[in-house]
């Protein structure tokens, strides 16, 4: 188990610390994988294993999201994640490739792996999106393990939280902070390219801490968390979900590609979406982008400062980069 802080101050981020697979430069070749938040460069390496030997990118973003799921101990990524104002720890994934297949759960609880249960839904089911008890049961039947997954830790929180804070949907909770900022974010979205140039991805999250019961974020919903587009490319999105479906974030991010947008073009473009629907809310909201197209290029763009992301291929395998490009200082 690992939490954010022991991560980074275990030195994790120092270039050339870690022993990778390195299959050869021609299986490796175009591949790479980019994931939110400083985290993401674990998920990255989880994912790379999968890239570096040759598999494909639908294999790779499984696997660094479920390294999230279950290695990473933070308050907004599965099993640690922070529960709802009732105390419930629910958990939202999806999954997307580049042909069009997808899958995903939201409000699922007690299952280690929802991104898992995300591409049974996809390869599965006939349909997309599967909710709450329906989701924990298709999960069962899947095969998948029940557990309680609320550690002490959230609870403790959660518990606190009872004490003094009201809910208020459009604002952190925890008063502890810029909404979606470090106190009440991290989403992990990571995109994929492998060999053969096919895209996929994939997010997985708690959510908002002490969001309402049954609250759906923009992670498990194809289009606002993620989109996967083989002819263009790929994006994701982190911060407040409501942000994200409002506007079709994803999608929006991958068709300004399709427009001739780059990544980064794209990400500004659609976080200026943003602004303009909800001036007032874009102040205290953090919403962040994270693109990447068919030829490899990445790019990013936030509301606000702080946010990062890993980027890993041939070349670096755990690079973590600061997206500089925030719009509410209008820096580009
Ligand atoms: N986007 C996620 C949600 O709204 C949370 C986050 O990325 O911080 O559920």
């Amino acid at each position: 188990m690992t939490d954010r802080r022991q991560f980074l101050q275990a030195g994790a981020l120092a270039a050339g610390v870690m022993a990778l697979p390195r299959v050869g430069a021609q299986v490796q070749g175009r591949a790479k994988v980019v994931s939110t938040w400083d985290f993401g460069v674990g998920a990255n390496q989880a994912a790379w294993k999968v890239l570096s030997a040759g598999g494909t990118a639908l294999d790779a973003v499984e696997a660094g999201a479920r390294w999230a799921e279950s290695e990473l101990c933070n308050p907004t990524v599965g099993r640690c994640g922070n529960p709802d104002r009732d105390g419930v720890l629910s958990l939202d994934a999806s999954i997307m490739a580049g042909d069009g297949r997808c899958g995903s759960v939201a409000a699922l609880t007690d299952i280690l792996h929802p991104v898992s249960v995300a591409r049974r839904v996809m390869e599965q089911t006939p349909h997309v999106i599967l909710v709450g008890q329906g989701a924990q049961q298709f999960a069962v039947q899947q095969g998948f393990e029940r557990q309680k997954l609320l550690t002490p830790e959230a609870e403790k929180a959660w518990r606190e939280w009872l004490k003094t804070a009201q809910y208020a949907p459009q604002i952190n909770a925890e008063r502890r902070g810029r909404p979606g900022d470090s106190s009440n974010h991290d989403t992990l979205g990571m995109l994929a390219i492998d060999a053969s140039g096919a895209l996929a991805g994939a997010c997985t999250t708690s959510g908002m801490a002490w969001k309402l019961h049954g609250r759906v974020g923009d992670s498990p919903i194809i289009g606002a968390g993620l989109y996967v587009d083989n002819e263009v490319g790929a994006a994701t999105a982190s911060g407040v979900g409501e942000e994200m479906i409002r506007n079709a974030a994803a999608f929006l991010v991958v068709e300004l590609m399709r427009q001739g947008r780059s990544p980064a073009q794209a990400c500004r473009e659609a976080i200026a979406r943003v602004v303009r629907k909800r001036p007032e809310a874009s102040k205290t909201l953090q919403v962040c982008f994270l693109a990447l197209d068919r030829h490899g290029e990445v790019g990013a763009y936030a509301l606000h400062r702080g946010f990062v992301y890993a980027v890993c291929d041939k070349d670096r395998q755990d690079e973590l980069r600061d997206s500089a490009s925030v719009y509410s200082s209008g820096q580009a």
